[in-house]
C-alpha cells in the first residue's frame, strides 16, 4: 500500500493512516517487528499505570518488548527502570536473547533484561511515530 507520501516528512499529527503508509514501505519483517514493539509497548504502559504509587524497588513483570511475534517472554523491571526506559523513544527493554543485532544495539544490560536503542532509519522513525507519550 503506498499513496506517493512515503518520502514526504510527516507531521506530528500524523493519523494512523499514515502510519500504515510508512509501514508499507518496510518489507515484512520489518513491519511486523514494528507492530509487535508498539504493541508490546502500549501494554506496558498500561502495567506500568495500573502500578502507579509501587515501591520504586518493586520489581513489575513487563512484555518483552521485543519484535518476535511469537515472544510471550516478561522481564521484571522496576518502575524506574522502565520510566528511563521509556525516556528515548528509541529504546526497548528487551530479554537479552532476543536482541535483534542488525536493527538495534544494547545501550543498557542489567541481569534481568537489556535496553536496545534502534539504529537510525525507518524501524527507529515508527518507534518515535509510535510512542505513545508524543
Ligand atoms: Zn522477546
Amino acid at each position: 500500500m503506498t499513496f506517493g507520501l512515503a518520502r514526504q516528512r510527516v507531521e506530528p499529527t500524523r493519523t494512523l493512516l499514515a502510519f500504515e503508509v510508512q509501514l508499507g514501505e518496510m518489507d515484512g519483517r520489518e513491519k511486523r517487528v514494528a507492530r509487535n514493539e508498539a504493541t508490546s509497548r502500549e501494554i506496558n504502559e498500561g502495567i506500568q499505570e495500573a502500578h502507579d504509587g509501587a515501591a520504586p524497588d518493586e520489581h513489575l513483570r513487563m512484555l518483552c518488548e521485543c519484535g518476535h511475534e511469537s515472544c510471550e517472554r516478561v522481564i521484571a523491571i522496576t518502575s524506574d527502570e522502565y520510566e528511563r526506559v521509556r525516556s528515548d523513544a528509541r529504546h526497548f527493554a528487551v530479554i537479552r536473547d532476543h536482541v535483534i543485532p542488525d536493527v538495534e544495539d544494547i545501550v543498557e544490560e542489567t541481569d534481568r533484561f537489556v535496553v536496545v536503542a534502534k539504529r537510525d532509519g525507518t524501524p527507529a522513525d515508527v518507534a518515535i511515530e509510535e510512542n505513545p507519550r508524543s
